[in-house]
Formats: structure tokens, sequence, C-alpha cells
């Protein structure tokens, strides 16, 4: 694992944070109005004017009442770090403008990445409205939400479907990329948390940079987490904040290594030398027993996280927990988010599931102030959605029953009605 670390005392470096703000009156520079690149003194690896943007970066920070209550916490104290209205429809174009900026640096004509969906349609996009290099996407056969991969497809990525899993996906493309010279993007590449970085900046400036309790994100390949991490420790070391918020990262249930190495094996970063022989331990059992990720959050099907070490250094850094939520709990806190009109995939939907928890155990206080990152958009995987709402059983078992979702707490049911004007009168005076 490489890691992105800079000479700060050699680098110009704003005073406070409100500096960035400024940046907003020029926003007819593509590089002020990017949502990462506003951010450039703090991740300086390339000269701003090679800087590639594709305008992302444009989200937002919501107060939830609905969502808030949900969770458990009194009125005003949860936030909603909408990343599903970037380029793409979710966060990971933050990170793929940071990796796609170096591959140009480095003279790349081709970029790949394995994928759950959302990296592969982030790459795609920048490949196809940059026109800098070509896109291979590596995707597990059958494990691919649609909206993510009509995406790629649209965008005219060379699409290469392994008969496997997205941790087999993951491992060829490492191999392949380095038989072909092909630059990859995968999380694993540091300068894709470099660019993730930036979502906690926003999260700050949306609170006025005042820091919150806890920050609280789903976990995949732990990308995201360890960027956050990486993040606050930065800012803190800067003197740019007074102090760091708390991290939860949030598993789901069939695919919890991080969770079961750090809540029940007690694995630390340990001043950056983790237990190996642990860690060895897990994958080696995990192996024998042929245990294979399963949830119907896709995006976070992850069994063997890349970047668990850095993610580990995160928890340090944020005093954090991690905690494992069902697919049962995903989709209904999913539901819940989309009732109060943002709406998110399943993935994203973790972290209102996990916070829930969280309060419910005590460890999230009811007035603390908490973000929830929503990670990926709704229309990402429309499927789970229409399955949850649905009143037709089978379609319920068939997406949601084989992944143990036994109820749908807060269905919005469609209302049949005949194609008939006073039948149709009559359900809307009887439902609405
Ligand atoms: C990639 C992704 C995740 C997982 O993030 P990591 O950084 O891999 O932990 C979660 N949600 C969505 C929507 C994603 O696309």
């Amino acid at each position: 694992m490489l890691d992105v670390a800079y000479a700060w005392d050699r680098l110009a470096m704003p005073r406070s944070l409100r500096h960035f703000e400024a940046k907003w009156a020029d926003r007819a520079n593509p590089h002020s109005f990017s949502g990462v690149w506003r951010f450039h003194e703090l991740l300086p690896f390339a000269p701003r004017e090679q800087c590639v943007t594709v305008g992302e970066g444009q989200t937002l920070l919501h107060p939830s009442e609905g969502v808030g209550k949900y969770v458990g916490l009194r009125p005003g104290r949860l936030y909603l770090q909408y990343e599903g209205m970037n380029p793409s429809g979710s966060f990971k174009d933050n990170g793929m403008s940071a990796a796609f900026t170096h591959a140009r640096m480095t003279g790349a004509t081709r970029a790949a990445c394995a994928s759950t969906g959302n990296t592969s349609a982030s790459l795609a996009l920048y490949c196809s409205v940059t026109r800098l290099m070509k896109a291979v996407i590596f995707v597990g056969s059958g494990k691919i939400a649609y909206g993510k991969l009509s995406q790629a497809l649209d965008f005219g990525a060379l699409t290469v479907q392994i008969a496997g899993d997205f941790d087999d996906a993951m491992a060829r493309v490492q191999e392949v990329s380095r038989q072909l010279g092909i630059y990859l993007v995968n999380s694993v590449n540091p300068f894709r948390l470099e660019g993730q970085k930036t979502i906690m900046y926003r999260v700050l400036e949306g609170l006025r940079w005042e820091v919150p309790d806890w920050i609280v994100v789903p976990g995949g390949n732990l990308g995201n987490s360890s960027a956050f991490g990486k993040a606050f420790r930065e800012l803190h070391e800067l003197g740019l904040i007074p102090r760091v918020p708390r991290l939860a990262v949030i598993n789901a249930a069939g695919a919890n290594t991080l969770y079961r190495l750090v809540e029940q094996e007690g694995l630390r970063w340990n001043h950056g030398a983790p237990s190996e022989s642990l860690i060895r331990k897990f994958y080696d059992d995990m192996n024998a027993e042929k245990r294979r990720a399963k949830t119907i959050a896709s995006a976070i099907e992850i069994n063997r996280p890349v970047n668990l070490q850095k993610c580990l250094r995160a928890l340090e850094v944020c005093n954090g927990v991690v905690r494992e939520v069902s697919d049962q709990d995903i989709l209904d806190a999913k539901a819940q988010v989309g009732a109060g009109g943002l709406g998110c995939e399943p993935a994203s939907a973790a972290s209102v599931a996990g916070a829930r928890l969280l309060v419910s155990e005590g460890v999230i206080g009811r007035d603390d102030r908490v973000v929830c990152v929503l990670t990926g958009h709704q229309l990402k995987d429309p499927d789970a959605t229409v399955a949850y709402h649905t009143t037709d059983q089978e379609l319920f078992n068939k997406v949601l029953g084989s992944r143990g979702v036994r109820r749908a707490a807060f269905a919005n049911r469609a209302v049949a009605v005949s194609n008939n004007l006073d039948e149709i009168v009559k359900a809307i005076h009887l439902y609405g």
C-alpha cells in the first residue's frame, strides 16, 4: 500500500478554512467550481492547471428531521451528506478526479478498475467526457446493479465480466494491469483517497467549519473511511480544526470483515504494525470455510477490503467504532431516507442503519451532531427499491427474500385500480 504524504512546511497553507469559501466568487473557473479542486491546497500533488475536473463534488449537507427522528436523535442533530449528486451519481467521482489527474501525469493511455459498479461508472464517465484515456472495467458476473452497469456501457467503457465475484475481479485486475501497464484506479490507488478527503471538507463547510461529533459511513473497500481519517488528521496537524470527530464505519452483516477483525478480534492500528498473523488467520479461515460476501448492498459486498490497514489508522485517529447491520435494517433505513426526499442506494443506507444502532446502544448520544454519508444515488439500484415497495410477493422473494429480508416496514405500495374514472377517484379518496 502506498500513502500520499506532503511536506506541508514547504507549502503555502491558508490560515483558516474560510479561505476555501471565497473560491465561490471565482466559480467560473472550473478548478474553483470543482468541489474537489476548490481545496487544492489540501491535496497539492499536482499543479492546479493539470487537475482534471468534470464538475464533481457539487454536493450538499442536508439536515433531515425525518431521518434524525428514525435514528433516535433530537431535532436538528442529523445531517445527510448527499454524494449521490455527483456527475456519475456516487461519491466515487471525488476520488476519480484525483486518480485520473495522476494517471494523466504519468502519461497513461488506459485506466482500469474492478468494481461493484460505481467506480466503473465513474471511470467510464471521466474517460468519455475528457477523452484522455480508454476505460477497461472488470465486474463480477451478475454482481452489479443495473443502474451502474448501464452507465459503464453507455459511456463506452470496455467492460470485462469475470466469472466470479468482486474479490475475484479485484485480484485479476491487479494482475492484468501489471502485465499490460494499465493505470489502476481502484481505491488501492492512494490518489483516490486524496480526492475523497474533500467530502469531509465540504461537510465542515456545510457546518460553517464546525466539527461534528460523528461521521458515519458505510464500509466496503474502506477507501472512504481511510480518506476521512487522513483528512481530519491532516487538518488537525495543520491547526485548521480544533479536534477530530469520531468515526463509525458500518459493514453489512453479510460482508463484515472489518467488524469482526476490529470489534471481535481486537485488531488495532498499533502504531502502524497491526497484527499480520491475526489478519492472515482471518483470511485463511475465510478461505477454508469458503465464505463469500453476500448482501443486498452490492457496493459494500466485499470481504477483502484493500484499505484495511489505512482504515485501522483512521479508526485510531478518530476514536472510531465499527458495526454491522442486516440487509433488513439497511432497506428499512433506505426507505426512511427516501421518504425524506433524497433517496440513496442500499449501501448508503447502511450509514443511517448504523447510526440508529449506535444511538440505541448509547454510543452516539441523542444530542450529538451526526453526519451520515449517503454514498450513492437512489437510481443506481432501482431493483432493490421497487422490490421493497412492491405488492408482488414473487418479486419481493426473488430480490429481497433470498437475502433474508422478511418484511418491508415502510413500504409505499402502488394502488392497483381498473381503468375507470370512478374507480380511480374512489381510490384517491380512500388512500389519499
Ligand atoms: C464504493 C461505495 C461504497 C464503499 O466505499 P468504500 O470506500 O469502498 O468503503 C459505499 N457506497 C457506495 C454507493 C459506493 O459506491
